[in-house]
């Protein structure tokens, strides 16, 4: 047994008690965030606070506690449960109320819950690529919000998994937006191509780490929407989440991509992301 987060304390995973009232519980009516664990240490954890409090001011939701508060209890979540390498995982709902879909009054105060994992990173992925498939993004026009409303992502991820794929490449019509829980990339020509980061997809934290890794090795970056026409003829494919990291696409519904191989730009800024993960503190 763990620790986890709640409110404004770490506790021992058994203690942690949720009304059945919860707005998470009944509508989803809550925010989340995956942080990425190396050596110990959370990386970006101060782009996915700062998108935590972006995707609460969103949905109207003011979570009670200061960034630099939430930023040590995410450091006691890691330390408590001992992690090297994994993620921890955080959420806030509007509370917990009679059920009913105005929101409640101030006196209703959010619930903060979180938890750590060990995890190893999924470095045979990485090396060997994985396989999509196309699903309809059927998702509502705010996936900018990092929303606990995960029906259409659970589907679409659902339906991969049961075609023997690691994901589901999202499009609208024929617009590739994002993947279920993640960005999508192709590159032509060494370009780095992906959406544009707007209310029909999630700006990962990943996503922006591979723009800055794109212009660090000299690799120019298109902020385009591709068809699915065009991304099937893109030379690489590339998906990217805080725990799938650049992991390589390497087959769409049957169509190897770049041969079936991972291709040279992939194996380039896979490197270059490498360069930013944190080393371990020696004691
Ligand atoms: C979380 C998420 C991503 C990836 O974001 P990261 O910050 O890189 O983990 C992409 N798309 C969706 C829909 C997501 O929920």
């Amino acid at each position: 047994m763990g620790y986890s987060l709640w409110n404004d304390r770490i506790v021992a995973d058994n203690e942690v008690v949720i009304d059945k009232e919860d707005r998470g519980y009944q509508f989803g009516d809550g925010i989340y965030e995956v942080v990425k664990v190396y050596n110990g240490q959370l990386f970006t954890a101060e782009e996915h606070v700062d998108r935590f409090y972006s995707s609460a001011e969103k949905i109207r939701l003011t979570i009670p506690y200061t960034k630099d508060k939430l930023h040590q209890l995410l450091h006691q979540l890691v330390e408590a449960n001992e992690i090297n390498t994994g993620h921890i995982y955080f959420q806030i709902t509007r509370g917990a109320t009679p059920r009913n879909h105005i929101f409640p009054g101030d006196d209703v105060l959010p619930v903060l819950t979180g938890n750590a994992k060990e995890n190893p990173r999924p470095v045979a992925n990485f090396e060997n690529g994985v396989k999509a498939t196309f699903v309809e993004d059927v998702r509502w026009l705010r996936c900018d919000i990092k929303s606990l409303n995960l029906l259409g992502a659970v589907l679409a991820k659902q339906e991969a998994h049961e075609k023997g794929c690691y994901e589901a490449i999202l499009h609208r019509g024929d617009i590739i937006t994002e993947g279920s829980s993640s960005n999508i990339y192709g590159v032509k020509d060494g370009v780095l191509y992906t959406h544009p980061a707007n209310n029909l997809i999630l700006n990962g934290i990943t996503r922006q780490v591979i723009l800055k890794c794109a212009a660090e090795i000299g690799m120019p970056v298109k902020e385009e929407a591709m068809t699915k026409e065009q991304l099937l003829a893109m030379d690489e494919i590339i998906v990217s989440s805080t725990t799938s990291e650049i992991t390589p696409i390497i087959d769409v519904d049957g169509q190897a991509i770049n041969g079936g191989q991972v291709g040279e730009w992939t194996r380039k800024l896979q490197a270059q992301f490498e360069t930013k993960i944190p080393a371990p503190i020696n004691a």
